[in-house]
């Protein structure tokens, strides 16, 4: 079989990259490993204006740190939290009705060239594609990046526990003590809620991280001993995303923030921009020169606040206090770059 443009990995940026490809009259293949979209270890935070407008958001937001606590009301949500296997869903449903293909439960073992080999869930079954052009949207552990010979070492930990409840704000903690340079959150999600912790792996072991995120729950009146944890990385080390005819988006291209692990956001964005210069090859991405910057200046503050625990203190203590005075404006501290 042969593809003009072969996307693998059907996560947020491989359908972004799927759907706009198609509505411009390409057919692109997807392989997704998975037997079902969407499913994936994520707290759920968006802060994507477009798609914020089409879900159901609840305005209020609380920063507490260990000295202040900030509650931030505004008039339009700024971010919310979205059901990844709902958004999946929806984002393939788009890219089938556009006219991408996409095959689920095939995972890519090896790429040669112009030609990849990918095998059935019941490795029984192999496949090779030719194709024009590749597009690794497989995730922080990407084979794609792999295949071009990328490394990654700046990656982030997300340690999510989802358990029943039905609370109505999202909380993020800023707390050294437990969090190191990263943060714990609370994130409802209608009947259930999203409790975890991030921070950048150089800066905080994952079993320190893990213990932080217990303690700081328990004493938040959220034993979770018994709860199920799921952990991943998140990949921060970009490198590049255009590389000839094979392009990187989402944590494949290491666009996540490494501040925040916000990753949904730049993974959409990276991939429709990506399927825009595949269109136009002379097509100029002012979207993906603001996003790099955006990153790039994430990835200088976690090097900054993990210096030291004074420094870290100081920076969340610094921007609560300016949420607080109103020096400071909390959609400004997202990861929003307009497309
Ligand atoms: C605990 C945790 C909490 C998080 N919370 C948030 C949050 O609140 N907000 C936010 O914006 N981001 C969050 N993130 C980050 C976010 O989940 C990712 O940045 C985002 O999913 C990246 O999208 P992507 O499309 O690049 O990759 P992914 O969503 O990882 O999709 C990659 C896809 O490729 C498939 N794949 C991989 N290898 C192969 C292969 N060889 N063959 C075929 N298919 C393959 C995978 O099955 C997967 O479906 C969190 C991450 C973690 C771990």
């Amino acid at each position: 079989m042969h593809v003009h443009t072969l996307i693998v990995g059907a996560g947020p940026g491989g359908l972004a990259c799927a759907r706009m490809l198609a509505e411009h009259g390409l057919t692109p293949l997807v392989i997704e490993r998975k037997e079902s979209i969407g499913a994936k270890v994520c707290a759920g935070g968006i802060t994507w204006g477009g798609l914020i407008s089409r879900v159901p958001a609840d305005p209020v937001q609380h920063i507490i740190t260990p000295l202040q606590r900030v509650r931030i009301e505004e008039p339009a949500p700024i971010i919310a939290t979205v059901n990844r296997v709902k958004l999946g869903r929806y984002m393939a449903q788009q890219a089938i009705a556009a006219g991408s293909e996409i095959m689920t439960g095939w995972q890519v073992k090896r790429i040669h060239g112009q030609e990849l080999v990918m095998e059935h869930k019941d490795k029984r079954q192999q496949q090779s594609i030719t194709f024009d052009y590749l597009v690794g949207a497989d995730g922080s552990s990407s084979l794609v990046r792999r295949h071009l010979g990328l490394a990654t070492t700046r990656v982030g930990i997300g340690i999510n526990y989802q358990i029943s409840g039905d609370l109505a704000d999202m909380e993020w903690h800023l707390n050294n003590r437990y969090f190191g340079n990263g943060y714990g959150w609370i994130f409802p999600h209608g009947n259930s809620v999203s409790i975890g912790a991030y921070a950048a792996k150089a800066t905080m072991p994952a079993s320190l991280l893990k213990k932080g995120l217990l303690t700081w729950a328990e004493r938040s009146g959220f034993p979770l001993t018994q709860e199920q944890a799921r952990a991943e990385y998140i990949n921060f080390d970009y490198q590049g995303w255009k590389f000839g005819r094979t392009f990187l988006v989402g944590d494949a291209a290491g666009l996540a923030s490494g501040l925040t692990g916000e990753g949904i956001y730049p993974a959409i964005l990276s991939g429709e921009e990506v399927a825009r210069t595949i269109i136009d090859p002379d097509f100029r991405s002012v979207v993906m020169e603001k996003l790099i910057h955006k990153h790039r200046l994430h990835s200088r503050m976690v090097r900054f606040t993990g210096l030291n625990s004074v420094f870290n203190c100081l920076a969340g203590e610094g921007v609560a206090l300016g949420l607080r005075c109103g020096v400071i404006k909390f959609n400004k501290l997202e990861m929003a770059v307009e497309a």
